[in-house]
């Protein structure tokens, strides 16, 4: 849309559309002394930043809805860059979450991704489902692996499934011993690289992508989830970074 017709849009005011979703809160920032801008995983509409104004008076009408890891439904007024939140009411609450500092920590970096994967305004449910499901798992599960078995998940979901079953880069298929996600996967004795990789986090990490993901969730805490949350994390941000790479290649063409 030109700047032009934007304007004459704006002047017009009824010209924009209304619409109903149900989001998760990214993140927030302030915009000007009282309003914020929301960014939202939803349902239907992908990412979205909307505005909530008057949400950091004393007495607003959002009250404490709107904060990170909310989960919200909303009526909002689609704007040309930024939407506006009309209305928001609780879905279910994730208190608990925001009670507990480790929930909480975990919470945020799960926030982080998705706000990294989803793109505006590109609806992709699937992404908002495995959001939910995972803030509800970390209230109600203390494994350690709730949050790496949501980043591998994530990156399935990207295309960009680990391979664990050969080494990456000649297919033998015993013993794998190192993982690097450069290469995409596990890789045996001759070829390795990246970092070391023990029999049970390479079990564990089988479990998680083989639709094993409760019995993975059940293993108790030790130096094998530890390290399948290290490889985990590991491998979100170098897909993260390539991605962000290739953005700022494509912008300067
Ligand atoms: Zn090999």
């Amino acid at each position: 849309m030109s700047g032009w017709r934007g304007v004459a849009h704006a002047r017009l005011g009824h010209v924009s559309r209304l619409y109903r979703d149900t989001g998760v809160v990214l993140r927030t920032y302030k915009l000007r002394e009282s309003d914020r801008i929301i960014v939202l995983m939803t349902e239907g509409h992908g990412k979205v930043r909307a505005v909530a104004k008057g949400v950091r008076k004393t007495h607003s009408k959002f009250g404490a809805r709107l904060e990170p890891m909310s989960h919200v439904r909303m009526l909002l007024h689609e704007g040309r860059e930024l939407d506006i939140v009309n209305q928001a009411e609780s879905v279910d609450s994730l208190a608990p979450l925001v009670a507990d500092l480790d929930h909480m920590t975990r919470g945020i970096s799960v926030l982080e991704a998705v706000d990294q994967m989803a793109l505006d305004r590109e609806p992709n449910p699937q992404l908002y489902r495995m959001l939910v499901g995972v803030l509800r798992t970390i209230s109600t599960n203390p494994s350690a692996l709730v949050v790496p078995a949501f980043f591998w998940k994530l990156l399935t979901l990207e295309g960009v499934r680990p391979e664990l079953d050969a080494c990456v880069r000649c297919g033998e298929t015993t013993p794998l011993v190192a993982f690097d996600m450069d290469h995409g996967g596990a890789l045996c004795r001759n070829c390795r690289s990246g970092a070391p990789l023990s029999a049970e986090a390479l079990e564990m990490m089988r479990m998680i992508l083989g639709g094993k993901l409760n019995a993975a969730l059940a293993a108790p805490s030790s130096s094998s989830t530890h390290e399948v949350a290290s490889h985990a994390t590991r491998a979100i941000e170098h897909h993260i970074e390539r991605r962000l790479r290739s953005v700022a290649v494509f912008e300067h063409h």
